[in-house]
């Protein structure tokens, strides 16, 4: 079984699929020539595949996008288990600290290096290895793979698409099974059971050009903004028992010039972003914004600039923004994942809800009654085999880093779990 992962791995690695954000052709087709190498292999195992082209609702991509889904059908199951991934990755970025080709799928000292090892062409080849051996060994089987090549982007022609078309086609399905990456150093001491979600805006300050030195011709922009981005990041959004809980952030800022030191610029401008729990909607957050800088904290109150703070431009990307998912902690596969990964590492997994936003978000839209769960591979590309961390831990080898990887024998260990999940999941 696992030299089975491991080959699928390396030929989906050999394939250059980083996101393409400019119409080229050719990287397009890499995509799709990825997700056909997942469906020829399937249907060795005697899956049925259909490939779904998607394209428009994204000015700055308007490119046909390729999806595939694959589904094994056996039997007679009761349940629809949908396991959902990507062979899209993200740019290299700085190549010459790559200690081999990213795109070279080299297995060194019990790792397979390249970019989507971790995030996440190792998970998906370990789920279609996984569906080979339940073919041999299971009667009733019910289970589709989603595969896209838009999620680490745009995400606008991928999954949500796909779901649509399914939910038109009235597929039930009962509960889906995200192979994102999901516990930070060893394999299956994490589950998430939800994401939260995302926010992204904009802070505008205008003030008046001027002199520096000459107060009283100018209105700083920057002063108020900075006073203003104060004031929400001290805000505490967290409520009892979240974990993660909502937080705030200030992710970049643009305002003068640093070749005009005595010039006060007009405008000043700050984009933030917000990660945020069940407990808030993108409406209730914008609106808790606007009050914190109308009717500011008390110690702010006397603040000479403080008018100014009340008059700041607050914009939301509220079309934009992805909700949070929760699933409870009580249904069919939670039960069958927690039991499957209690076997592996001999203790309960931690259920949460951290990490980024990941294609998870988009089921309940469509599917609201379906569990989703996430279980892949270590986030930070896992531990040598006597548990040791590898050398340059935590800066290189993780998802979106240098030196991507994964370890061989979580290859071996994800494909075995997975199909002990779908085996249990179809005959708890
Ligand atoms: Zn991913």
């Amino acid at each position: 079984m696992t030299s089975e992962t491991l080959r699928l791995a390396q030929k989906l690695i050999r394939m250059d699929t980083t996101t393409v954000i400019d119409g080229n052709k050719a990287g397009l087709l890499v995509v799709e020539d990825c997700l056909y190498e997942l469906a020829s292999h399937a249907e060795r195992s005697g899956a049925t595949w259909s490939m779904m082209r998607f394209q428009g609702g994204h000015e700055k991509w308007p490119y046909p996008v390729s999806n595939v889904v694959v589904t094994w059908k056996k039997g007679n199951p009761k349940q629809h288990l949908c396991y959902m991934g990507h062979v899209d990755v993200v740019p290299v970025g700085e190549k010459s600290q790559w200690n081999t080709d990213p795109f070279g799928a080299e297995v060194k000292d019990g790792f397979l290096y390249g970019r989507g090892a971790t995030d996440m062409k190792g998970s998906v080849a370990a789920f279609f290895a996984a569906m080979t051996e339940v073919m041999k060994t299971q009667d009733h089987v019910h289970v589709s793979a989603i595969i896209t090549g838009d999620e680490e982007w745009a995400a606008v022609n991928g999954t949500a698409k796909v779901l649509a078309e399914l939910k038109d086609k009235r597929i039930p399905i009962d509960a889906f099974l995200v192979g994102e990456p999901s516990s930070p150093n060893a394999l299956g001491t994490h589950v998430k059971s939800g994401r939260r979600g995302s926010l992204v805006g904009r802070l505008v300050s205008e003030g008046t050009q001027g002199h520096a030195a000459y107060a009283g011709t100018f209105k700083n922009p920057n002063a108020v903004l900075l006073l203003a981005a104060e004031i929400l990041n001290g805000h505490d959004f967290s409520m009892e028992g979240e974990s993660p809980s909502t937080n705030f952030e200030i992710v970049a800022l643009n305002s003068g010039s640093f070749d005009a030191s005595a010039v006060i610029p007009a405008k000043a401008e700050a984009l933030w972003n917000i990660r945020f729990t069940q407990n808030w909607s993108p409406n209730t957050l914008v609106e808790k914004l606007r009050d914190l800088l109308t009717y500011p904290p008390e110690a702010y109150k006397n603040h000479p600039l403080i008018e100014d703070v009340k008059k700041l431009r607050l914009v939301a990307n509220l079309h934009s923004a992805s909700l949070p998912y929760k699933t409870p902690n009580e249904c069919d596969l939670y039960c069958v994942v927690t039991f499957a990964l209690e076997r592996l590492q001999n203790k309960e997994p931690t259920i949460d809800m951290d990490g980024g936003t990941t294609d998870g978000r988009f089921v309940q839209r469509f599917y609201p009654e379906a569990e989703v769960l996430e279980f892949g591979p270590p986030e930070r590309g896992g531990l040598n085999d006597d548990g040791s961390e590898p050398e340059g831990y935590m800066q290189e080898g993780g998802m979106h880093q240098v030196n991507e990887r994964i370890s061989v024998k979580d290859l071996d260990e994800l494909t075995k779990a997975y199909a002990r999940i779908v085996s249990l999941y179809h005959n708890p």
